[in-house]
């Protein structure tokens, strides 16, 4: 008993669902003593695919932990979150284990789901103390999501994205935050790149200007939704307010970021948006390196938006290729506090 509060302790101090997610596995590790447990998460852009992001124990066949589950599984997942309390599913084969299924959040645009493979059903007072952690889980999941979140748009806010940025750009497992420093950091950046892109909307002004501030916000609205099934499931996307988004890419390599916002850029060129039809967008980029504060890395993208406006707009440039080409100095920029 006295553990299972100190795991609730624990969990009420979290601010990322990441570390979340970690801190379910662990108490239902320690609760029910499974084969084996996995959070399994999907975006809104593809409710088809489900990412493992924490799991616990080995099953036989254990898929890599970055591999989405089967397809023809994910009606049940979305069922079980439409349900909002556990699923046990129908037991297979004598020597196969039981799965029970456990919504961590209700409907939203990031959905989780803790799979759980008992030996045997989980007995009834056990299942009712799940049923009790899922429901806390719950309302942990609205409380951060209301926090972090854009009330317009639904992306992540500026907030977030100052708490957030140093983690999500150095592939941080929140719970072991802090301390990294000097050579730590510098492997931690080493193995997953990231890639901060500014968007900015061209003359948006006018959209108010000529249509209105309802309509204004109408496109914003669309802009995001675009945002949101044009980048991975991977990649965090905020809202710093006005007709400003930024973008937290992971990728490996300069053409691949490259490829990703010029394909943003070209979307919202084609689409038609209603009664203002035609917009554009022009996106500075820059990637992350492991001494960057927030500031430093906004202040290139920033930078190459500025270039953008002053070239014609509708364009997606990086800070680097400016920089490469001439058109910049590469400055040790600073745009900010020391954020460690
Ligand atoms: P540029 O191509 O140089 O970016 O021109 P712009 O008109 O987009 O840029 P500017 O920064 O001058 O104007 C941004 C406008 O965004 C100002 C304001 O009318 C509008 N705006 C800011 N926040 C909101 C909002 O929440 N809703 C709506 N509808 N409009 C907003
Ligand atoms: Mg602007
Ligand atoms: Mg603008």
């Amino acid at each position: 008993m006295s553990h299972l509060v100190e795991h609730m302790a624990l969990l009420a101090g979290q601010r990322d669902p990441a570390a979340l997610d970690s801190c379910f596995v662990d108490l239902f590790a320690e609760l029910l003593s499974p084969r084996r447990l996995r959070v399994l998460r999907s975006h809104a852009a593809e409710r088809r695919k489900w990412y493992v992001t924490r799991s616990h124990g080995h099953l036989e066949a254990m898929t890599s932990p970055e591999a989405p589950v089967r397809a023809e599984d994910a009606p049940l997942l979305l069922q079980c979150i439409q349900l909002g309390e556990p699923l046990t599913l129908p037991h297979r084969a004598p020597d196969l284990p039981v799965f029970t299924l456990v919504p961590l959040t209700g409907e939203s645009d990031d959905i989780a789901i803790v799979e759980i493979a008992t030996d045997t059903p989980i007995g009834t007072d056990l299942l009712r103390t799940v049923n009790a952690i899922q429901r806390f889980s719950m309302h942990l999941h609205a409380l951060l999501d209301e926090n972090e979140r854009d009330s317009l748009t639904r992306l992540l806010n500026r907030k977030s994205f100052d708490e957030t940025f140093v983690r999500a750009a150095l592939n941080i497992d929140p719970v072991t935050l802090p301390p990294v420093h000097g050579e730590e950091r510098r492997r931690l950046h080493m193995e997953g790149s990231h890639w901060l892109g500014l968007i900015d909307i061209d003359h948006f002004k006018r959209v108010n200007d000529v249509h209105g501030h309802l309509i204004g916000d109408e496109v914003l609205l669309l802009v995001a939704q675009l945002m949101k099934s044009t980048f991975r499931a991977s990649d965090r996307l905020y809202r710093f307010g006005g007709e400003e988004f930024v973008v937290l890419l992971r990728c490996g390599n300069a053409r691949g970021a490259e490829v990703a916002f010029e394909r943003f850029r070209a979307q919202v060129e084609q689409t038609a948006f209603p009664r203002v039809e035609h917009l554009t967008v022009s996106i500075g980029f820059t990637a992350i390196e492991a001494s960057d504060t927030p500031g430093s890395a906004f202040e290139r993208a920033d930078q190459a938006v500025y270039h953008a406006k002053g070239n014609g707009r509708n364009m997606a440039i990086s800070h680097e290729r400016l920089t490469a080409i001439g058109l910049l100095q590469n400055n040790d920029l600073d745009g900010g506090v020391e954020f460690f």
